[in-house]
């Protein structure tokens, strides 16, 4: 799989506080890739070192298997913080100013992204007018200018409603469906399941993990069983149908099945049936957010 950025062993300290441990990261081309981690985790640290306004520490990045250079910088969309658009122009006039500026994109281009963004119907008004969905909208319209192979976002939907959220997830999962690669910053976990393919978690600049969804945030109902012959209850739970797989831990065995279909008396019976008296049956089933809880607490 192609990569569109690698980060080695980056660290970065403001004074005391060491806000990126030595954090490496693949992010694949394709990818939508969510930083997901509490407010402080060094979300906005990570982004800010990539996009080169911030200088690490220590530690390398590089984007498409390149040393950074300016010929890459034009591949690269970013909204870091919400820019600086005029209240008083109208939002095809905000773009051309900030096309000029950029250097990015042209009339043609400008109107391309306001209908990306859906604010074609509305191009005209002033931002003033605009709710917050739709300035944010414009925004991500102005990080699009010069079409971008990828585009990071810094918790995009902050502060929005629950309609200008879905309008950013699904304007985001169109721009991902176009093979834009999307690196988004989140303290949500319920975003990253829903609109990433991706994860990495942060946890006070610690990478603690990272990769496909739906193995960081594997959703399985565990099961711990023990008896006295280890060895035959392995065996035995393995005929139960619907386990996905069985980890020895310590004397005990942990029986994962896809979520939702642990029974505890199945279980119980089946061991029973065959010969094996159970001295431990417990039920560890885990949620996403227990997930979550317990990879970001301490
Ligand atoms: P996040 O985006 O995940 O909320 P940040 O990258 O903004 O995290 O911050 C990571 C840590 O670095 C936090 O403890 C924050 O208080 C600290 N920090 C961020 N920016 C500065 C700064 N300019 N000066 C001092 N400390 C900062
Ligand atoms: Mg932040």
């Amino acid at each position: 799989m192609e990569t569109v950025l690698q980060l080695t062993d980056v660290s970065k300290a403001y004074g005391a506080v060491k806000a990126l441990k030595q954090v490496s990261l693949t992010i694949p081309k394709g990818s939508v890739f969510g930083i997901l981690g509490p407010n402080g985790s060094g979300k906005t640290t990570m982004m800010s070192i990539v996009l080169d306004v911030l200088g690490a520490d220590t530690g390398t990045y590089s984007w498409f298997n390149q040393s950074p250079s300016s010929a890459d910088r034009k591949r690269i969309g970013s909204l870091l913080e919400t820019p600086n658009f005029y209240h008083y122009l109208s939002a095809v006039d905000n773009l051309k100013i900030t096309s000029a500026i950029s250097g990015r994109g042209n009339d043609q281009a400008i109107d391309e992204v306001l209908e990306i963004v859906k604010l074609t119907e509305r191009k005209k008004s002033k931002f003033s007018a605009y709710s917050l969905g739709m300035k944010q909208r414009l925004a991500i319209a102005a990080a699009l200018l010069g079409n971008p192979e990828v585009l990071l976002l810094d918790e995009p939907t902050n502060g929005l409603d629950p309609v200008g959220i879905l309008e950013i997830r699904e304007l985001i999962k169109r721009l991902a469906s176009k093979g834009i690669t999307i690196i988004i910053a989140s303290h949500l976990l319920d975003e990253v399941e829903k609109i990433c393919t991706h994860v990495a978690i942060l946890k006070r600049g610690n990478l603690l993990t990272s990769g496909p969804v739906d193995e960081v945030l594997s959703n399985e109902d565990i099961v711990e069983v023990s008896a006295e012959n280890m060895d035959a209850l392995k065996s035995c739970v393995g005929q139960i149908p619907d386990v996905l797989s069985i980890k020895e831990d310590n004397q005990r065995l942990q029986v994962h099945f896809k979520a939702g279909t642990a029974k505890m008396e199945a279980v119980n019976q089946h061991c029973f049936n065959h010969g094996i008296t159970l001295n431990l049956l417990l039920n560890k089933k885990k949620s996403l957010e227990s997930k979550f809880f317990e990879l970001t607490n301490d």
